[in-house]
């Protein structure tokens, strides 16, 4: 895995942290952590759409450009 593509994880896991409301992702974590479905983000370049997803998906489709590109924030940040 690459630095650029970590770097870019984390700047997708911040985005939802800010767009969901959460303070940190700690919190964020913890929410998705009791929930049967946990937030999503679209991976793509300049896309920020979220959405509610299965815990492991990491290939989502996204409504707003149309590729399987959404990844939940439990797989961003390798718990799974
Ligand atoms: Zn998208």
């Amino acid at each position: 895995m690459s630095a650029i593509a970590l770097s870019r994880k984390a700047v997708k896991l911040m985005k939802l942290c800010d767009l969901e409301g959460f303070q940190s992702l700690d919190d964020l974590l913890q929410t998705a952590a009791a929930d049967s479905v946990c937030p999503a983000i679209c991976m793509t370049e300049g896309c920020d759409y979220t959405a509610a997803m299965e815990p492991d998906q990491d290939q989502g489709f996204c409504e707003a450009c149309g590729g399987n590109t959404i990844a939940s924030v439990l797989v961003l940040v390798g718990l799974i």
